[in-house]
């Protein structure tokens, strides 16, 4: 297992990478790692670009505080996720533009809410569903991204963003970014006559990559 203070450095080297490439702005966007019987989160309020390793929050999975600053209010999202997939390591939650104008257009899917163009999300993080707006941090919210995500490892969330579980910390940031790359894709191309994968190069891509 990693060791924690190495984890913490980590954290917070991400998310300054992330806030710098515009991925988060202001103190948009959490992110939870798992470390053994507990979870670090990003406090509340926080900016992603400044996180102090030493002051991120130490919860237990069932939501107690028990070390460093207060936790983000959209802690119960990421336990939510760790609640349903076991193989959770890292949740990373994010505003960024792209995912988040396909989460506020009308059309899209609930069911299948990123259209694969390209086979790389397939690959990464595989279908992507949407739940109903609630309001961010709230129990509807938690409870219906927990709803989805024992069968998904990213849910996106209307007219708000997405959140996205991994292996590990880095994992689940590489998830997050292939996902916004996606999104990106796919406002670029809207209104154009795409060629998206067949179903059987999806079902190829899913038999190989997993859920
Ligand atoms: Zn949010």
């Amino acid at each position: 297992m990693i060791d924690e203070g190495a984890l913490r450095r980590e954290m917070s080297e991400l998310c300054r990478s992330l806030f710098e490439r515009g991925f988060a702005h202001g103190s948009a966007g959490n992110v939870s790692a798992r470390i053994g019987e507990h979870i670090l989160v990003s406090p509340t309020n926080s900016c992603l670009g400044r996180l102090d390793p030493a002051r991120l929050s130490k919860i237990t999975v069932g939501g107690a505080h028990v070390g460093g600053d207060r936790p983000s209010k959209e802690a119960p999202l990421h336990l939510g996720i760790y609640s349903a997939r076991p193989d959770a390591g890292a949740v990373v939650h994010l505003h960024s533009t792209y995912a988040t104008v396909l989460s506020c257009l009308a059309e899209t899917s609930a069911e299948d809410a990123m259209a694969p163009i390209t086979p790389y999300l397939m690959m990464r993080v595989g279908r992507v569903p949407m739940v109903p707006y609630h309001p961010p941090g709230s129990d509807a919210l938690a409870e219906a991204v927990r709803a989805r995500a024992g069968a998904h490892r990213a849910v996106l969330m209307a007219n708000h963003g997405f959140v996205v579980a991994g292996k590990t910390f880095e994992d689940a940031v590489f998830n997050a970014e292939e996902l916004e790359e996606n999104a990106k894709l796919l406002v670029l191309t809207r209104g154009q006559h795409l060629r998206l994968l067949t179903s059987a190069d999806l079902t190829a891509l899913e038999q190989r990559f997993g859920k």
